[in-house]
């Protein structure tokens, strides 16, 4: 049985519904360099791509959460850990990809399937960087109330000892690379990583390419915030930038402009509905992201638990608010 496999019957048995934040990802299949396979414990898979200079993805057949790497002086920076359990293959893997030990660990958010290695990394001394909302999420342990899952208190050495609330740019590895808070999007603590001198972008999980995206309302996430997030890339990606989002393949500027038309219309209909006075349950029998669940709706969240996500953000908003995203 693969670690998702496990992941995910463990969930079901334990609350129910699909509820790990691991997701199933496809291969960067749309991306023409060639990349590297290697095979860890666990059944876990781990692919190296090459994303452009000194810029790689690892993604694990697991799911979870992309990781970014620039390599360079300092060692390999990490934009992100994996889950639990999977480090020391982790480290393997980097260790063979690039001959050096990781060098610095910045997170884009809270959830364990990003900062799942933290622990094992920051016992190699590393340091970690997060947003300050993300350290007092982790340190506090938190419940993911949509997935109906209790995540415990990190321990110390788990958590960035260096964080911040706007915006912080580092000075390494030949890279300028930007780290900057979008307010309320996938979670309150995201950060955006953009590498300015090789056009590369890490969007964390404001983006899921291929699947419904996770909107976590109870960390203080929401539709509006991922919006408006996304169009704080679009106002930075130009049509040759590389867009590297939370889960699944690499994206086009002009995929991520679909993106957006995706968290529009779901986030019109929704609101529609709810203007109507409809109930979830009313609103559950109407199908009304169809057209899209087809391709979204099976691979993590379900048509309905993401219509019920949507639907408990929306009632709870202030819909005549005007400066909503169009
Ligand atoms: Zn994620
Ligand atoms: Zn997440």
């Amino acid at each position: 049985m693969t670690f998702l496999k496990s992941l995910l019957a463990t969930a079901l048995v334990t609350v129910g519904m699909g509820g790990a934040i691991a997701l199933p990802v496809r291969a960067h299949s749309n991306e023409s360099h060639n990349s590297t396979s290697v095979q860890a414990e666990e059944g876990v898979k781990f692919e190296v791509i090459p994303v452009r200079g000194n810029i790689y993805v690892i993604a694990g057949t697991n799911g979870a959460g992309n990781i970014g790497v620039v390599t360079g002086e300092i060692g390999p920076i990490l934009i992100d850990s994996q889950v639990p359990g999977v480090t020391n293959d982790l480290q393997t893997v980097i260790l063979n990809a690039f001959n050096r030990r990781p060098g610095m660990l910045i997170n884009t958010h809270w959830h364990f399937d990003h900062t799942g290695g933290n622990a094992a990394l920051g016992e190699t001394g590393l340091t970690i960087v997060a947003h300050e909302n993300a350290r007092v999420r982790m340190a506090a342990g938190q419940v993911i109330e949509s997935l109906n899952r209790t995540i415990p208190p990190a321990p110390e050495i788990a958590l960035p000892a260096v964080t911040f609330t706007d915006s912080m740019t580092f000075h390494v590895n030949d890279e300028v690379i930007e780290a900057f808070h979008v307010r309320n999007a996938h979670t309150d603590g995201d950060i955006v990583i953009h590498f300015k001198n090789s056009d590369v972008i890490h969007m964390g999980d404001l983006v899921f390419n291929g699947l419904y995206p996770f909107i976590d309302v109870s960390s203080g996430g929401s539709i509006n915030g991922m919006i408006a997030g996304v169009d704080q890339i679009l106002e930075i990606a130009s049509n040759d930038t590389k867009l590297i989002p939370g889960h699944g393949p690499l994206l086009t500027r002009a995929e991520l402009v679909d993106y957006r038309t995706m968290l529009i219309t779901v986030r019109d209909r929704m609101a529609a509905a709810i203007a109507k006075g409809k109930t979830l349950e009313q609103v559950l029998g109407m199908n009304i992201n169809a057209d899209y669940d087809e391709t979204l709706g099976n691979v993590f969240l379900s048509p309905e638990q993401f219509a019920t996500i949507l639907y408990n953000d929306l009632s709870r908003d202030d819909l005549s608010r005007d400066d909503l995203p169009q």
